[in-house]
């Protein structure tokens, strides 16, 4: 496995691989590095003949209160992670390789951003589509692999991916899970004993909706506001907790036979905030 440090070398390297005839796959992180990462490696080698890993906790993605400063970073455990995925190249840039101290053009994004994380996080998926294009510029990968946990991100990508007709394969790789039903997440180890305790009660608001939706309720409004109260009596603070539409990313009131949901939910538990959802098609 070798690690690169700067666009020139990756690049050669790449091309190496490309010129020998190897499909490219590619997993973004930001590293800290959790089974649900080392799943959409084991994914990547199903859909390419050569997985290239990118580890670049990326600031534009973070808001001036955000965790960008404490996001843990630990490089050498991860590159020992995945080095017994068969990983062929892992590309981890100082943050001056990938940004400049100007910059002179933004990416904007219409409306897929006005709901669900984008709502409370301003600038976060413009932020993550900078850092994506950068990447899928200087990786050129054929495939390129994102967990459904930050469905929002796989949906906004794949946009990006459609309408600048970028030439690579979106796959979107199931959410892993503790045994007790929480997402695995990097913040994770933000939690309190206490904390990690409750913690899963988000994932068991989400399958108690399911369950109803899928047994027929069609304007889960009143359950969903419900699960919000008993999230809250458990000590969450709810930042946002609904169904959306996969498609436009709106919030729905009225559910439809045929057409593709999100539940979704993001909640505080103290300083840590986690994601979590389930896909519905009717
Ligand atoms: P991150 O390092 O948090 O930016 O995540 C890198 C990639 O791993 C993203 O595509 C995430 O969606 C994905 N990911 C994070 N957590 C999970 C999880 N629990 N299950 C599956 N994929 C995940």
């Amino acid at each position: 496995m070798k690690v690169y440090r700067t666009i020139e070398e990756i690049r050669f390297e790449i091309g190496k691989l490309k010129s020998a005839g190897k499909k490219v796959g590619f997993v973004p992180t930001m590293g800290a590095l959790h089974e649900g990462h080392i799943s959409l490696i084991r994914k990547a080698h199903e859909h390419s003949d050569a997985v290239v890993v990118s580890i670049f906790v990326n600031p534009e993605q973070f808001g001036p209160n955000e965790d960008y400063e404490t996001y843990p970073r630990e490089l050498d455990e991860d590159l020992e992670k995945i080095k017994e995925q068969g990983v062929s190249l892992v590309f981890t840039p100082d943050r001056t390789e990938l940004y400049d101290s100007e910059k002179y053009l933004k990416i904007v994004i219409n409306s897929l951003n006005d709901h669900m994380c984008g709502a409370s996080r301003p600038g976060f998926f413009e932020g993550v589509l900078l850092v994506v294009n950068k990447l899928f510029n200087i990786v050129q990968p054929d495939v390129a692999l994102f967990g459904q946990k930050d469905i929002q991100q796989f949906q906004i990508i794949s946009r990006m991916v459609e309408e600048f007709n970028q030439n690579v394969e979106m796959v979107m790789v199931p959410i892993s899970r503790a045994n007790d039903g929480l997402a695995l997440s990097s913040r994770n180890a933000y939690l309190s004993e206490q904390e990690r305790k409750i913690a899963p009660g988000l994932y068991r608001s989400l399958t108690y909706i399911e369950k109803q939706v899928r047994g027929g309720v069609d304007t889960p409004a009143l359950m969903i506001s419900h699960q919000k109260s008993e999230l809250e009596a458990k000590g969450f603070k709810i930042d946002y907790l609904n169904m959306f539409s996969l498609k436009t990313l709106q919030p729905v009131e009225t559910l439809a036979k045929g057409e593709q949901y999100i539940l979704a939910g993001a909640v505080w538990l103290g300083k840590t905030r986690l994601i979590d959802n389930i896909l519905i098609e009717l």
